[in-house]
């Protein structure tokens, strides 16, 4: 190898990850409670940490980078990083990867199935025929996903999958990104309001952090309207969450499909007592094919950045 050290563990880390990581390498296990205490008293252990293996939900902030003068390496599980400091990494010159690409068709179907689950009522729709309403009459009719209108906000790897699957259903599709992308037959709408504007369901796919921080707000909620379905597959800061929660109450919009939330894993009340909303505890990337290959480009990118100095997939941010 050319570089030798020890590799620092940042949890949550699935059992898979981590014990793979410890067969491979001498490991250091980040406590969640007391960590700043862990930093303070380990100051020798922590000199020899020369890469951290994370995912979404554990943070790598300023101090967790300065606690680490080798730090050379963040191989993220995922591919959005919004919970890494990279002003801090860029600064010590730390590069960071995450998992593109492999995750792309089960995010996918984790929107077409919240799609179809607030659209069609699924869920509501389980809990009628569990609740023995079902002899007492019919369940409601209900807008149908194919051939209704789709607006993807972000149309990048996973909102590109997400778009030709919901194109192969009939729903006419357009987007909106910052750039216009060329070559995609579906059309663009200069803002996120000009999109839900123009749209039935609103698909949210866009990298979470500060410069997408309640994109969807209240101007964008009304845009989409009282027959208007939400659904989130990004991260929670992304949506208002106070102003969706306030426009489902009002009946300014229809239903929400949220995959994220904004204080995960804590849940609002006034969220879980809406009929019209589904709600999944963060799985977009969860099935067993996917998470095999996030952990494989994981690992394998940390080994090349070992062996070679260079990563295989870098977040654009720091490499040049
Ligand atoms: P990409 O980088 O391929 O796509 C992101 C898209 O968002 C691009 O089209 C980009 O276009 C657009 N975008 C970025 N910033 C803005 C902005 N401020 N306003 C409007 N559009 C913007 O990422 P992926 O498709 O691979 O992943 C997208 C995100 O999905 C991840 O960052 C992650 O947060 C989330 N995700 C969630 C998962 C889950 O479990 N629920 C699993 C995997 C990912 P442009 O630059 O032109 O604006």
């Amino acid at each position: 190898d050319l570089v030798t050290g020890s590799i620092l563990c940042v949890p949550p880390l699935s059992p898979l990850l981590r014990d793979e990581v410890g067969r491979r390498y001498d490991v250091l296990d980040l406590p969640v409670p007391d960590r700043d205490a862990f930093l303070a008293e380990n100051v020798e252990a922590l000199s020899e940490v020369v890469g951290i293996v994370c995912t979404n939900a554990g943070p790598v902030d300023a101090a967790l980078v300065a606690a680490l003068p080798r730090l050379g390496v963040i191989a993220n599980h995922g591919v959005g990083y919004d919970n890494i400091d990279l002003d801090a990494c860029r600064e010590r010159g730390v590069v960071v990867s995450n998992t593109p690409d492999v995750l792309d068709a089960a995010v996918a179907e984790t929107a077409l199935g919240l799609l179809l689950a607030t659209r069609r009522r699924l869920v509501e729709a389980d809990r009628f025929v569990r609740a023995g309403r079902w002899a007492d009459g019919e369940f409601p009719l209900t807008p149908q996903l194919s051939g209704s209108r789709v607006g993807i906000l972000g149309l990048g790897r996973i909102g590109r999958t997400i778009a030709d699957l919901l194109a192969a259903m009939g729903c006419v599709v357009s987007y909106h990104s910052r750039h216009e992308v060329p070559g995609t037959p579906y059309a663009y709408a200069r803002s996120a309001t000009e999109l839900a504007a123009g749209v039935d369901n609103l698909v949210v796919v866009v990298p979470g952090g500060p410069a997408t921080e309640a994109l969807v707000d209240r101007p964008v909620l009304d845009a989409l309207g009282p027959g208007g379905v939400l659904v989130n597959v990004a991260r929670g800061s992304v949506v208002d969450q106070t102003a969706l929660v306030e426009a489902l109450e009002q009946g300014r919009l229809g239903a929400a499909g949220l995959d994220v939330l904004a204080d995960e894993p804590h849940v609002p009340a006034s969220l879980r007592e809406l009929e019209q909303v589904v709600l999944l505890p963060h799985v977009g990337s969860a099935t067993e094919e996917t998470r095999a290959a996030m952990r494989r480009l994981t690992l394998d990118n940390l080994a090349s950045w070992l062996d070679s100095g260079r990563l295989l997939t870098p977040v654009p941010e720091l490499s040049s």
